[in-house]
């Protein structure tokens, strides 16, 4: 059988495989979507290998606040308690608007819920972890290269070891590219479209905590721009903002001016140190065509982000994994059943989310919204809970809900 590399240009170029190790799975990338996309997949049985470009613990560019149904996925996969030590419970997320502010909170059929702040660097060290464990091989330091595609299908991929620098090729039923935003995967498969809108800068940063900011989190939305503050393990505040691209200024200059121009920031961060250097990444959010193909799937990111306010990449890294591992271990046209799948989780969730983000776009409107939540309760709850993955999206998206909310 004929096998080429389809390289970043989508041309095929013919070559000698010399060293080949044939799989049912290979992974791209171990964040929490390839860590546990690879976990579930060797627990059903799959011989899986996770290739990774960094290694365990590595930073990642994250605001760290995620969805309370991340117990549900992770429990699914048999790690129950062990990554709470790297997770602290917070009640929910102030939204801050303006002069308005209302509490965004999460209930389920059994009432309150709580959210997580994680550090990154252990929970996906610890997701990794479980990867390995549950029998999945972990390849760390190595990055995928180029494809091997035969006629339309992918049948495998060249990766390359950064100590050694030697490259290998390794076949497999299926290749996941779990890489992330800036997907290798995607790009070569030639799905990605560009981020039209929003189109923003994301930066974070580590601060010492601070003492009445510990059991939930902020969000701070200012004019085309904001700030969230999140509690994370150990004691520490996670910064996180998004701000316009449009703007050469150095990162620190921005991160700082992004502060001052939110007074309730700038009160909270007073006399709180910067521990970590600012990280960023640009812009925030992938688009693709397609999540599937001939023996291709993206899972978390890499099949698609929008932004982070209504917080949702951990959790659907999670869940997106699950309908891959349950596709894959299926069989049949897997490729068609993932897809399905992901409209069923997503589509309901992917309306309610742009829909916030067009509301972020209007000061104005949004500071409106905020205020009708902080006088409704029951209305900020709903909304919670969906944007929590606790509840149908589309119980806050009913025309009774919206009115709740948008009425004068
Ligand atoms: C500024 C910002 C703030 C955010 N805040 C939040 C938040 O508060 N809550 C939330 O839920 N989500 C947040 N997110 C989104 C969240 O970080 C992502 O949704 C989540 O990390 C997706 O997980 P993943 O496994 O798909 O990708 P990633 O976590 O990005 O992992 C991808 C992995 O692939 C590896 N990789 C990349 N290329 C290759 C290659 N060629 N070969 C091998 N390995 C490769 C990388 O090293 C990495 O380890 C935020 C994102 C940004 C940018």
């Amino acid at each position: 059988m004929a096998l080429g590399d389809l390289d970043a240009k989508g041309r095929h170029r013919r070559h000698a495989v010399r060293r080949m190790r044939r799989l049912d799975v290979l992974v791209v990338g171990a964040g929490p979507a390839g860590s546990t996309l690879a976990a579930g997949l060797a627990r059903g049985g799959a011989s899986v290998t996770i290739v990774e470009a960094a290694t365990h613990p590595r930073p990642k560019v994250c605001a760290e606040y995620a969805s309370p149904r991340i117990v549900e996925e992770l429990d699914r996969l048999g790690m129950s308690g062990d990554w709470r030590s790297s997770a602290v419970p917070l009640n929910g997320m102030d939204l801050h608007a303006g002069v308005r502010l209302a509490p965004i909170r999460y209930a389920d059929a059994n009432g309150c819920r709580t959210a997580w702040g994680l550090d990154r660097r252990t929970f996906d060290a610890g997701l990794a972890e479980h990867a390995s464990r549950s029998g999945a091989a972990l390849r760390e330091q190595t990055r995928l290269v180029s494809l091997i595609a035969d006629g339309t299908r992918v049948r495998g991929a060249r990766v390359r070891d950064a100590r050694s620098g030697r490259d290998e090729v390794m076949r497999a039923d299926w290749v996941v590219g779990a890489d992330g935003a800036r997907s290798t995967v995607s790009h070569l498969l030639g799905v990605d479209r560009g981020v039209r809108f929003p189109r923003r800068l994301g930066l974070v940063a580590h601060y010492s905590g601070v003492a009445d900011l510990t059991d939930h989190g902020e969000m701070h939305a200012g004019r085309g721009f904001y700030v969230g503050l999140a509690p994370t393990p150990g004691g520490e505040l996670n910064v996180g903002m998004a701000l316009p691209m449009n703007d050469r200024r150095p990162a620190a200059d921005r991160f700082a001016e992004a502060i001052a121009r939110l007074p309730a920031v700038a009160d909270r961060l007073r006399g709180s140190r910067r521990l970590t250097p600012i990280r960023g990444a640009a812009p925030i959010g992938h688009r693709v065509a397609d999540s599937a193909g001939a023996g291709w799937l993206l899972v978390g990111d890499a099949a698609g982000f929008v932004d982070p306010f209504t917080g949702e990449g951990i959790h659907r890294a999670l869940r997106s994994a699950r309908a891959a591992t349950d596709a894959i271990l299926a069989g049949g046209d897997v490729a068609s059943a993932y897809r399905a799948e992901r409209r069923r989780a997503f589509a309901a969730k992917s309306a309610l989310s742009w829909l916030v983000q067009g509301f972020l776009a209007a000061p104005a409107a949004l500071e409106h919204v905020v205020g009708r939540l902080e006088s409704r309760p029951g209305a900020a709850l709903r909304l919670g809970s969906a944007l929590g993955d606790l509840r149908p999206a589309t119980d806050a998206l009913s025309p009774r809900a919206v009115l709740e909310v948008l009425a004068p």
